[in-house]
Order: structure tokens, then C-alpha cells, then sequence
């Protein structure tokens, strides 16, 4: 999965880090952030890489995590200036599948869930101030009421529901992903996960479930959020009717009728993998 890059490991204890000229730094529009390309390869910018370079760039750098014992920087989007060069772009996300190095993905989606974070708390949720940095944790803080925020991360359940020899798999309606997927949903304020699990399923397929048992949990960037797959077996009738505001199609497919694995990246495809390998 997206997160699994030993040898290397993703380090994301706060720390005061001091910038240096040859560290990598990602700054985004919106959830795009930017690359240098060059043909098929496809890198993440250093200091040095951005208009100004490490002199213009270092004091507007925001520690975000490291990668072993690399930090990595953000530079927000209201604090990014100059123009960048003819190779560079901000190009969609799933670009860094393209690099080479296997740590980027995670390293992307992540500062991609922080950036997102950033600049949606650049003011005081209490009292509209602007906040700061903290410099003992990783918090904005209001100089004015005193109120820290904290980044924030949504819990999301992820279904595979069982019957027998048969996977109940989906497609998302209206999504770029349109490869097989299992029933997914953000949990709501006050139900516990398997809570979660039943209501989406019922929405958005009609069905009973029963035995929910964790599969693993991966975390997610791109929709800042914490993913907890589960399996669980039909309870009932196996006949689903489905919500098309997200699903445009669904099938009990049996383990020879699934493709063998296609991303080694999201927990979706290894759940679906390891029911095809009758781990499940
Ligand atoms: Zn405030």
C-alpha cells in the first residue's frame, strides 16, 4: 500500500527544522503541486529548483515531515512569488506515481492533506484573527483568543462485503478512478465505525452486513482523510439496489472473476486482492 516504503520511513514527529538549499520542498494550486518534467520522468523541486532559490525561499518554508533523515518543506500559495521555469508545472497529483523514488506517493499526499490544512486555517475559527505557527507542535495558533487548531483528519470506512465465494464490488459514479471499488463512506458525528459500515452500506446498496472484522487502515491525503477497511458478510437477501448519486454499477463477482491486483498503492485493491487469494 501507499504507505508501506521500507527501507524508507515517513517520520512525522514536529520538529524546528532550518531549511537547506537541497532539501525537497512541495508548494501547490490548489492540489496540484508542482513538478519538474522532463519526457516520462517526472521530479519534486528542491530550494534551489524555485524562483529565487534557497535564499528567496527559506524563511517562508514550513516544516513538514521527514523522509528518513530528509526534511521536507511546504511553501504555501500566498507565499509563493516569481515565476517558475519552462520545465517546472503544477500538474495533477497522481503524477507522482511517475517518480521513480517509492517514498514519494505518500510523502505528496500527505503534504497535500497538511497544505490543505494550512490554508484553510490561516484564520481563527473563534475570532477571524490571523493565526501563526506554533513552535512547539504542529498547530496554528490565535495571538488574539488563544485557540490552537490541530490538522485535521476524516475517518473514512471501507467495505468488502462477503457471500461466500462472491466480493459485492462496485463503480463510482463521476470520479477519474474507474477501476473496481468496494463501498466506502466518511463516518458521521457520533457512530462508532461498524455504525458507519452498516449505514453506508444499507445507502448505498440496500444490504444487510454481519461479522464486520478490520482488515487495516491506511491513510489518505487526497481526501485528508484515515481509511478503515473492514470485511464483513451479507446478512439477508444479496439482491442491492444502488444510490447512482455514487455508484454507477455494482456485481457479486466471484474470486476467478476478479483481475489480479492492478495497484499495489490503495487499500481497496489489497482488500480485493486478498479475497481473490481466498485470504478472506
Ligand atoms: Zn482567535
Amino acid at each position: 500500500m501507499i504507505q508501506d516504503i521500507a527501507p524508507h520511513k515517513l517520520d512525522n514527529a514536529f520538529r524546528k527544522a532550518e531549511p537547506q538549499a537541497g532539501n525537497y520542498v512541495f508548494t501547490f494550486r490548489g492540489t496540484k503541486p508542482l513538478f519538474i518534467m522532463g519526457g516520462d520522468t517526472v521530479k519534486l523541486p528542491t530550494f534551489e529548483d524555485l524562483p529565487g532559490g534557497f535564499e528567496k525561499n527559506k524563511d517562508k518554508a514550513v516544516y513538514l515531515f521527514s523522509i528518513d533523515e530528509e526534511p521536507v518543506f511546504l511553501i504555501l500559495a500566498r507565499d509563493f512569488a516569481g515565476d517558475i521555469a519552462s520545465d517546472m508545472k503544477f500538474d495533477f497529483l497522481e503524477k507522482v506515481y511517475n517518480i521513480k523514488e517509492g517514498w514519494v506517493p505518500i510523502a505528496a499526499f500527505t503534504a497535500n492533506h497538511l497544505n490543505h490544512w494550512y490554508e484553510e486555517h490561516h484564520f481563527c475559527g473563534c475570532c477571524g484573527s490571523v493565526t501563526v505557527f506554533s513552535d512547539t507542535e504542529r498547530a496554528k495558533v490565535c495571538p488574539e483568543c488563544g485557540n490552537i487548531q490541530y490538522p485535521r483528519i476524516s475517518p473514512v470506512i471501507m467495505a468488502a462485503i462477503t457471500d461466500g465465494e462472491r466480493l459485492l464490488c462496485t463503480r463510482y459514479t463521476g470520479r477519474s478512478y474507474k477501476g473496481i471499488a468496494l463501498i466506502a463512506g466518511f463516518v458521521e458525528i457520533g457512530e462508532t465505525l461498524e455504525e458507519a459500515m452498516q449505514r453506508e452500506v444499507m445507502e448505498e446498496v440496500g444490504l444487510n452486513i454481519k461479522e464486520i472484522k478490520y482488515y487495516g487502515s491506511q491513510p489518505w491525503g487526497l481526501s485528508d482523510s484515515i481509511i478503515a477497511g473492514f470485511f464483513a458478510y451479507l446478512d439477508g437477501s444479496d439482491k442491492f439496489r444502488l444510490d447512482e448519486t455514487e455508484l454507477e454499477d455494482a456485481a457479486w463477482l466471484t474470486r476467478e472473476e476478479l483481475p489480479p491486483l492492478v495497484d499495489n498503492v490503495s487499500i481497496t485493491a489489497a482488500m480485493i486482492e486478498d479475497f481473490r487469494l481466498g485470504k478472506f
